[in-house]
C-alpha cells in the first residue's frame, strides 16, 4: 500500500506527509513490559496518537495469552481501534491461527516477523528461517482467500545482527526478504531487533533490499539500544526508505532478545524529519500530548525521548521549513 492511500481522505491543513511514521508501541512496546495495560487504557492511548495525525498502527499481537498476557486482548483491541477513521490498524502474526484471528477481528493489515537470525528464530518462534518461510506462504494463501485487500507484510528481523548469535550475514538477511516476498508478503522490511545496526550497515542492507525488491523493499525498524536509532532512521531515508517504525515513548523491545531495548522514539523521530522539512503528518504538540495517556496506562513504566524532556526549540513552527 502506498503513502499516498493513507492520506488521500486526509483533509488536513498540513502539507502532504513524505514519510510515514508507522507506531508499533501497543504491540512491540506493550509486549516488552511486565505490567499488562487494561483494553480501555490502550485505546485511549491509540485514539490520542491517532489524533495527532499517526495514521498506521501496529496494535496488537495475535500470540498465545499464556504467552504474551499482555496481549491477550489483541482481537478486541483491533475490532475497536478499526472504528478510528483513517486509521490503519495493523498487527502482528507469527502464524497461520493467528492470522485467522486477526482477519477475523478485522485488521487491515498483516505483518509477520521472520527472523534472519537462526537463534532468534528457534528461541523467538520455535521455528527454523525454512519453517517460517512456510508458514509465511500459508498465512499468505489464507489472506489471498479471505481477505485480499489486506496488505501482508514481512519483517525481517535480527536483520542487522543478533544476541543469541552475533553476526547475522548480509547475503542471508537479503535472500530471506527476497524469499519472503516470493512466498507471497506484499514487501519485507527490515528490522534492528536488538540495536547493533550503524547507519552505514543500514545505507547498504537497504540499498541491496531496494535493488532486489523494488517497491516491495518495507518499512525501517530501528531500536535506540545504543544511541543510533535516529542517525540508522536517517541513514534509510537517505536510501529511499519512506515508513519507518517507532513507538511512543520508546517502549519496546524483545522477550526472547536478551538485552533488546527501546524502539526508536516516535517523538524524536517526528521531530527529525519536520525539522529537516520533511512532512510527517503528525502534529509534534498533539503527539505529546499523547504520552499522558501511555503513562496513565502504564504508571511508574519509564518512558523515554529527547524531544518530550527538552521541548521544542525556541521559535520552531512545524512545516514551517519549506514554507
Ligand atoms: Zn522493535
Amino acid at each position: 500500500m502506498t503513502i499516498e492511500t493513507f492520506f488521500r481522505s486526509e483533509s488536513r491543513a498540513m502539507r502532504f506527509p513524505e514519510v510515514l511514521i508507522s507506531e508499533v508501541g501497543p504491540r512491540d512496546g506493550l509486549q516488552s513490559v511486565a505490567t499488562t495495560m487494561p483494553t480501555d487504557a490502550k485505546l485511549r492511548w491509540i485514539e490520542a496518537m491517532h489524533r495527532s495525525g499517526i495514521r498506521e498502527i501496529e496494535v496488537a499481537s495475535f500470540v498465545p495469552a499464556r504467552l504474551l498476557p499482555q496481549m491477550a486482548d489483541a482481537a478486541d483491541v483491533v475490532r475497536r481501534a478499526t472504528q478510528l477513521q483513517g486509521l490503519t490498524v495493523m498487527a502482528l502474526v507469527p502464524n497461520r491461527k493467528g492470522a485467522e484471528a486477526a482477519l477475523a477481528a478485522g485488521v487491515h493489515k498483516l505483518t509477520v516477523p521472520v527472523s534472519a537470525s537462526v537463534a532468534h528464530s528457534l528461541a523467538n518462534v520455535r521455528k527454523t528461517r525454512e519453517q517460517m518461510v512456510e508458514e509465511l506462504r500459508a498465512i499468505a494463501d489464507l489472506r489471498r482467500e479471505r481477505a485480499p485487500g489486506v496488505p501482508l507484510e514481512a519483517g525481517i528481523s535480527t536483520a542487522f545482527g543478533c544476541t543469541l548469535q552475533g553476526e547475522v550475514p548480509e547475503d542471508e538477511v537479503i535472500r530471506l526478504a527476497v524469499q519472503c516476498v516470493e512466498a507471497g508478503a506484499d514487501e519485507a522490511g527490515l528490522s534492528d531487533t536488538v540495536g547493533y545496526a550503524n547507519p552505514a550497515q543500514v545505507r547498504r542492507l537497504f540499498r541491496r533490499l531496494r535493488a532486489e525488491l523494488g517497491e516491495r523493499a518495507g518499512a525501517a525498524h530501528m531500536h535506540n539500544t545504543r544511541g543510533l536509532g535516529l542517525a540508522n532512521c536517517l541513514a534509510a531515508y537517505e536510501e529511499g526508505v519512506r515508513t519507518f517504525d517507532a513507538s511512543q515513548g520508546g517502549l519496546g523491545g524483545c522477550p526472547y532478545a536478551p538485552g533488546a531495548s527501546g524502539n526508536v522514539v516516535t517523538e524524536d523521530l517526528v521531530f527529525m524529519f519536520e525539522a529537516m522539512g520533511v512532512a510527517t503528518g503528525v502534529d509534534l504538540d498533539r503527539l505529546m500530548s499523547a504520552r499522558a495517556a501511555l503513562m496513565a496506562g502504564l504508571p511508574g513504566e519509564p518512558v523515554y525521548g529527547m524531544t518530550p524532556e527538552a521541548g521544542l526549540p525556541k521559535g520552531f513552527v512545524q512545516g514551517a521549513a519549506h514554507v
